[in-house]
């Protein structure tokens, strides 16, 4: 929890100063993990161009298996310094942070797995101009790898088509629905004219991750297909189901019988 304190600050010019701030951060922006963060040394700036960087701290994380070192910003609002609690903005630098997909969705599309890691990694620094465009082109890995898993003889066609087309071609239902949009807002973010100007990032990772529940579900819904096929029933059914049969059987016998 954060809570107020002091702290002591150098000035730019070696002067020493007592202010009040809102705690250390309690993540370490490299490991992600909470930490009691150690504090290194603060710096009051004088009159800093970028307000939200009015107070700067250096802290280490102590955890032995990172013990990064890195800056956090504070500011103080639009109060005097002397009056003001100076609040965490944010912490530099920040370590990407890597989203884990399922075993079926790694095994099916390493690409865009990669991919979408290291678009994702663009918004953690600040690149989100190009966030999309990266996003678009997992989405193309993810469809497509999924497309040839479904029909593998057909992977040459596949590679050399749009991604639209190959939506059109190998999604069904839901899947195709969620993968048209996902690939609508995506070119938006790679062409120079955008249709879908109140959409953001946002909307385009959920997108594409409602398209990647849909795959993971086709994956395990196939492969519970494969290991229980519908003629594998249980003991007590099958017991039934031949009981039915004779029962059946000797019915038509007797009812054959010549009279
Ligand atoms: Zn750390």
């Amino acid at each position: 929890m954060r809570y107020f304190q002091p702290i002591s600050v150098s000035t730019f010019y070696g002067e020493k100063r007592e202010v009040t701030y809102d705690g250390p951060p309690d993540e370490c922006p490299l490991c992600h993990s909470k930490i009691d963060a150690s504090l290194v040394a603060a710096l009051l700036r004088e009159h800093p161009e970028e307000i939200d960087k009015a107070l700067q701290i250096v802290f280490q994380c102590p955890l032995t298996d990172c013990q990064s070192v890195f800056i956090s910003h504070y500011w103080h609002g639009e109060r005097a310094v002397e009056s003001g609690v100076f609040h965490l903005q944010f912490s530099e630098p920040q370590a990407p942070r890597e989203h884990i997909f399922s075993a079926e969705i790694s095994n099916l599309s390493p690409n865009f797995v990669a991919i979408y890691n290291e678009a994702m990694a663009t918004e953690t620094h600040k690149l989100e101009l190009i966030t999309g465009m990266g996003l678009r082109k997992a989405l193309e890995f993810l469809i497509k790898d999924f497309a040839i898993s479904l029909k593998p003889m057909e992977s040459e066609s596949i590679k050399s088509s749009g991604l639209v087309t190959v939506i059109k071609d190998y999604c069904q239902g839901d899947l195709k629905i969620v993968a048209e949009r996902a690939a609508w807002l995506g070119n938006d973010h790679t062409h120079y004219h955008r249709s879908w100007e109140d959409m953001d990032l946002k909307h385009l990772k959920e997108l594409i991750d409602v398209a990647v529940n849909h795959i993971q579900s086709a994956i395990l819904l196939s492969q519970y297909k494969q290991m229980m096929p519908a003629r594998s029933r249980s003991r007590e059914t099958l017991v039934a189901e031949q009981t039915n049969v004779v029962e059946f059987a000797d019915h038509t016998k007797k009812d054959q019988r010549p009279s």
